[in-house]
């Protein structure tokens, strides 16, 4: 069977990581896939390094890398990526708001043959009225400028296959702003549409501020 990676950004995430890691090995065994579950320390200053210890030392598929310090949500996913050794690639958070059982069309769209499936969540009546507003004016004003399509709902929860995986770790880009890389960089993708949980423990590490950044850096 073919090796699958999840790529797992977490910053200051200690309450997440072992229910996570019991819903997606609960999915990736039914799917019988070999599977590992790559999770990046961003800097974290709480216990996430050592639940990602405890994780490994009960289960050896799942890997931990240890970022020097927080360089934020992108950087950890590049390096992610930049380690994953599997045939594809699944991009998703450590908070549990992309409900591992997605990762089963996820599957099946790559075996369909695309090499990019992105995901597409439809607004969770929680979200803030701030966020879904913000959001849509950001990706209308991306796109007009870009002329790379992007739509309102587009989170990093994706599949790539491992050929772009390489394209990506490839670019070395500073400002990364990987939804529009990944949707610029061509190869035949489709999109799975899912309904976004609520986060499981702590709070969002993007502010106002940090999302506003996170727009200039992607324009
Ligand atoms: N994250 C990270 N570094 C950061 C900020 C966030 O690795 O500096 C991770 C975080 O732990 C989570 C994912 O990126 O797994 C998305 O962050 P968050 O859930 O806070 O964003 P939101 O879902 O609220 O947009
Ligand atoms: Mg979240």
């Amino acid at each position: 069977a073919p090796l699958i990676s999840l790529v797992v950004p977490a910053y200051c995430e200690e309450e997440s990581l072992a229910p996570l890691y019991g819903e997606v090995s609960q999915v990736m065994t039914s799917l019988e896939v070999a599977w590992e579950m790559i999770v990046i320390d961003d800097g974290s200053t709480d216990g996430t390094w050592q639940q990602i210890r405890d994780l490994h030392q009960a289960d050896q598929r799942v890997k931990g890398l240890r970022l020097s310090r927080n360089f934020g949500h992108q950087y950890a996913l590049l390096a992610g990526l930049a380690n994953a050794t599997g045939r594809a690639v699944i991009t998703m958070d450590a908070d549990l708001q992309h409900p591992p059982e997605v990762i089963v069309r996820l599957l099946e769209q790559w075996r369909e043959g695309r090499q990019i499936v992105h995901t597409v969540r439809t607004d969770h009546r929680n979200l803030s009225i701030l966020k879904k507003i913000t959001s849509r004016i950001f990706y209308k004003i991306f796109s007009s400028l870009s002329g790379v399509k992007l739509s309102a709902g587009m989170a990093d929860f994706r599949l790539l296959d491992r050929q772009v995986v390489d394209d990506l770790v490839g670019f070395r880009e500073g400002g990364l702003f990987l939804r529009g890389l990944v949707q610029w960089a061509g190869y035949s993708s489709s999109k799975v549409v899912f309904e976004s949980r609520e986060r499981f423990a702590g709070k969002t590490k993007y502010n106002l501020t940090q999302m506003l950044k996170f727009a200039w850096a992607g324009i």
